[in-house]
C-alpha cells in the first residue's frame, strides 16, 4: 500500500523547532512521508532569529519541478515564504501541478520580532496565493494583518475570519492562542456558513517556538491521509495541547514544542 505524502514549502529554521523542520518531524509523527522545498535558510535559535537568507527563485523552481515530476503529494503545506516574488512562483506552482489540497500558515513575524515576510508581500499573499488553497491558519496578529482589522473579542475573530474568506480561500481556521480576551484558548473553524469552535486549555509558557508551524504541518498531514477539514483541525489542536503540556527544556529563550 502507498503512504500518504505531504510537501511543505518554508523556510529552514537551524534551530530545529519551527519551520521545514517542525513540518517534517509532524509529518513523520503523523505517519505520513514528508517532503521538503525550502525557501529561506534562517539561523536562529530559541532566543532568536540571527539571519536569513532567502533561495533564489530559480532553485525554489527547480524543487518544486523536481517533486511534481516523479513524486506528487498528497496534501501541501506553506510557511515562511518571504517574498513577493516567491509567493508567486508558489502560487504559479500550485496551479500547473492542480495541487488542491494546499494550507497555508501564513507567517509574518517570529516570536522573538523577526520578519519573515516581507511588508510588501502581504498584498500577493492576499490576492495571489489564498484564492487557490483550501485552508489558511491565522493567528490574531496575523489574522489582524490579513483583515486590516483590530480584533479585540470573540465576534472581532468571527468578521475577521468573514473578511480573510472574501480572498477566495475555502476554509479560515483562526487560532486563538494569542487572544487575551479568552480565558480558554478557543479556534475557529470558518467555512463561510458556520462557524465551529474547538476548545483547548490555555497554557502559560515561553516554550512555544513553532506551534504554528506544527499546526498546520499536522493539519496537511491529517489531509493527506483523507480526513475531513473538521478532523484535521480536530487533530492538530489535540496535538499542539499536548505539545505546550509537555515542556521539551532545550535552549535558554522560547524552546521547542515538538512532541512524540
Ligand atoms: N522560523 C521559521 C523558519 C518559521 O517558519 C517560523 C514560523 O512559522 C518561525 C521561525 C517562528 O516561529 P515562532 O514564532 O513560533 O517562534
Amino acid at each position: 500500500m502507498r503512504i500518504a505524502q505531504a510537501l511543505t514549502i518554508a523556510g529552514s529554521d537551524s534551530g530545529g523547532g519551527a519551520g521545514i523542520q517542525a513540518d517534517i518531524k509532524s509529518f513523520q509523527e503523523m505517519g505520513v512521508f514528508g517532503m521538503s522545498v525550502v525557501t529561506a535558510v534562517t539561523a536562529q535559535n530559541t532566543l532568536g532569529v540571527h539571519h536569513v537568507m532567502p533561495m533564489t527563485v530559480e532553485s525554489i523552481t527547480q524543487q518544486l519541478d523536481a517533486i511534481a515530476a516523479d513524486m506528487g503529494t498528497d496534501a501541501v503545506k506553506t510557511g515562511m515564504l518571504y517574498s513577493g516574488e516567491i509567493i508567486e512562483v508558489v502560487a504559479d506552482c500550485l496551479q500547473t501541478y492542480n495541487w488542491k489540497q494546499v494550507v497555508v500558515d501564513p507567517v509574518m513575524i517570529a516570536k522573538g520580532g523577526a520578519s519573515l515576510l516581507q511588508q510588501e508581500a502581504l498584498h500577493a499573499l492576499k490576492h495571489k496565493l489564498l484564492p487557490l488553497v483550501q485552508a489558511v491558519t491565522p493567528n490574531i496578529p496575523e489574522a489582524e494583518a490579513l483583515a486590516e482589522m483590530q480584533i479585540e473579542c470573540m465576534e472581532d475573530m468571527k468578521k475577521a475570519a468573514r473578511r480573510i474568506r472574501e480572498t477566495g480561500v475555502s476554509y479560515v481556521v483562526m487560532k486563538g492562542g494569542h487572544a487575551s480576551f479568552q480565558e480558554d484558548v478557543i479556534d475557529y473553524l470558518y467555512d463561510g456558513h458556520s462557524f465551529t469552535p474547538f476548545h483547548g486549555r490555555r497554557v502559560e509558557t515561553v516554550h512555544s517556538h513553532g506551534t504554528g508551524c506544527t499546526f498546520s504541518a499536522v493539519m496537511t498531514a491529517c489531509l493527506a491521509r483523507g480526513a475531513s477539514m473538521t478532523e484535521a483541525v480536530q487533530v492538530a489542536k489535540q496535538f499542539i495541547q499536548a505539545a505546550l503540556e509537555d515542556e521539551l527544556g532545550i535552549g535558554n529563550g522560547h524552546g521547542p514544542t515538538n512532541h512524540w
